[in-house]
């Protein structure tokens, strides 16, 4: 993630524009950002599809566990072993998000094609959208069986998915983190899944990237994957251009396209 703490600011007198690569950018310390001045940039929408997509892959390996498939393979266990155990289905099951932004939409339309009911949790509801709200991320939880979580990280959300939650997903449910790792308490999560507290998990983020616990590379049931949500050379086109006309206008004298909320003239 990109890094940029108060004291990297404070040695950057001439610094005037932070543009980040990425729609998240809780590894920004915004706050003195704007006490200097300093314009701060990301890259949303371009990439909602793009990790939308990511999701919904990560869904289908957790729950049909096709990594797992492609070893049982090649690892010769079908000709020794015969047929891989049975998995679970997607299609008709219930999907919780814990966040209901840009990215989130393009998830729950995705899920839609999937016949997948689909409920939410978030700071606010959100009345205009045909899925249920649940002010509480256990609540949501214990009506799930995939919880897939797209919020961004930072304290606002820091352990947000704790034993408390994972125990309500329960032994069947699923877990999917395309947020940040900061989101989950990790520790918890090695517990509940060596204790089959929840049923997999599938997880593109983590607390301290790009070590991810050993304990979480022995599990047969969980997927992993290296901070791949937007990675592909398309959207990440899309996402440099963003960055780049960002400064392109700052440095023309123009108003940025896309400041952080915190940066945006009426904030
Ligand atoms: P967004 O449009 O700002 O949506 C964020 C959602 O999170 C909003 O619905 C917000 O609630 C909710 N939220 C914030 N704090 C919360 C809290 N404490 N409890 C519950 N919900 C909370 O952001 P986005 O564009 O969809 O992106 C979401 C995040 O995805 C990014 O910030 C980034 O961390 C992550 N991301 C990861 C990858 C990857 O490669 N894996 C790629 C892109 C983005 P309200 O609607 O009520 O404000």
């Amino acid at each position: 993630d990109s890094q940029v703490p108060g004291d990297l600011i404070a040695r950057l007198p001439a610094l005037e524009l932070i543009s980040v690569m990425g729609v998240g950018y809780d590894g920004v310390d915004v706050a003195a950002a704007r006490r200097r001045g300093v314009m701060v940039t990301h890259t949303p929408d371009v990439l909602n599809d793009e990790v939308a997509d990511t999701a919904i892959g990560l869904m289908l390996c957790a729950a049909r566990q096709l990594p797992q498939a492609d070893r049982w393979v090649r690892e010769g266990r079908w000709e020794a072993d015969g047929p891989m155990p049975l998995t679970r289905s997607m299609s008709g099951k219930r999907l919780g998000l814990v966040g209901m932004g840009r990215i989130a939409k393009a998830i729950a339309h995705r899920a839609q094609a999937f016949g997948m009911s689909i409920a939410y949790t978030a700071r606010s509801a959100k009345p205009e959208l045909p899925f249920r709200y649940f002010p509480d991320a256990a609540a949501l939880a214990a009506e799930s069986d995939f919880l897939v979580l797209i919020t961004p990280g930072g304290e606002g959300t820091r352990k947000l998915v704790d034993a408390r939650v994972l125990r309500s997903l329960g032994p069947k449910g699923i877990l999917v983190n395309v947020a940040r790792g900061s989101v989950v308490d990790e520790q918890a999560l090695v517990e509940a899944l060596e204790q089959g507290h929840i049923g997999g998990a599938a997880l593109d983020v983590f607390e301290s990237e790009p070590r991810v616990p050993e304990a979480l590379k022995r599990m047969p049931h969980v997927v992993l994957a290296p901070h791949i949500g937007s990675a592909t050379a398309e959207t990440r086109q899309a996402m440099a251009d963003l960055a780049l006309e960002n400064l392109v206008r700052h440095f023309g004298g123009h108003p940025v396209r896309t400041p952080v909320p915190e940066c945006r003239p009426s904030a």
